[in-house]
């Protein structure tokens, strides 16, 4: 897979256009001029795909949390169904857009993804709403991996999308490539250790599915494959897993290692685990070993190159 065949959906005022109800909008550096560079962002702005025009009054959920409406601040006009119609329809051509991933703008009625303002019949706010289009989405697409600009300001976080959504990428390839039986377990193959990195419950469980792949229609398997393969992938990757992590790598090759070597590898590895050193410098000495003694099945494992590297996501967690 090409980066550039990377899709993302994106609430439009993130990219610099002025949407935003004052007329304004909330450019991000890091999506524009970072991420941007990787993938080629579909832009959504569900407001003024309603109709409601720029600028426009600004709006805020009110009632039940679960089941809220859209309403003007001032004059209170509901603009709950325009939002569904326009949910309704744009879902259906993103359906076609073969998406990876998608990015919204945080706290936004519309677009929140989590903790938006709805105010109950008192005019108090509670922070447990979900924007509507974002809530559509979320319903349509439940594996997509989505996140909140303002969360990816956390390195943690932002490593963990962007892992996602190239994960989702070769998932979907996997999909649209037939996705035989071998295939599928090929993809698990090279996925083990970034699995394990995140959760070692679904990755058994994963292991105990591609094992019984003569019970299964290839498809089928593949289906029920990949939403485990997502459920654990959003299990947040801990210091304590990789180096966990990286010492089953070490095992594939320490006998290979002389007694200097080997200290030095696991003093590097140690450092990162007393939070010394960002998870970048024991795997680059890892990745030398590999290619140095031509570790096979380390070396396509996809752990060690999740994403571009250019994005240096692993030199700040
Ligand atoms: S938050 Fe969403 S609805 Fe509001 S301006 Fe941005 S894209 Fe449009």
């Amino acid at each position: 897979m090409t980066a550039a065949t990377l899709r993302l959906g994106i609430s439009r005022c993130l990219l610099g256009e002025e949407v935003r109800f004052d007329g304004g909008h909330k450019r991000d550096a890091f999506l524009t001029d970072v991420l941007g560079r990787y993938v080629e962002w579909v832009p959504v702005c569900p407001e003024v795909e309603a109709g409601l025009g720029t600028p426009r009054e600004a709006m805020r959920l009110i009632g039940n949390p679960q089941q809220p409406r859209l309403v003007t601040l001032k004059s209170g006009q509901d603009h709950t169904r325009a939002l569904e119609v326009m949910a309704d329809r744009r879902l259906e051509e993103l359906a076609g857009a073969d998406l990876s991933g998608f990015v919204f703008k945080k706290d936004s009625p519309s677009c929140g993804v989590e903790r938006v303002r709805t105010y109950n019949e008192h005019g108090m706010p509670g922070r447990k709403g979900v924007g509507l289009f974002a809530r559509a989405f979320l319903g349509r697409f439940p594996l997509i991996p989505v996140e909140e600009e303002g969360r990816l300001n956390d390195p943690l976080l932002r490593e963990n999308f962007i892992e996602r959504v190239f994960c989702y990428r070769r998932w979907r390839d996997l999909m649209n490539s037939g996705a035989t039986r071998q295939a599928v377990v090929r993809f698990h193959t090279i996925h083990k250790y970034l699995l394990l990195a995140h959760s070692a419950p679904h990755y058994r469980q994963l292991g105990r599915l591609v094992a019984q792949v003569s019970e299964y229609r290839p498809k089928d398997l593949a289906l029920q494959y990949g939403e485990l393969f997502m459920q654990a992938l959003a299990v947040r990757a801990t210091v304590r897993k990789h180096v966990n992590v990286l010492h089953h790598i070490l095992g594939h090759f320490k006998e290979r290692l002389d007694a200097q070597e080997k200290a030095e590898l696991l003093g590097v590895i140690g450092d990162y685990h007393q939070g010394l050193t960002p998870l970048i410098v024991p795997l680059t000495l890892i990745k030398h070993y590999v290619q140095l003694f031509d570790v096979e099945y380390i070396r396509e494992q996809v752990y060690l190159n999740p994403h571009p590297k250019e994005l240096m996501l692993r030199n700040h967690v």
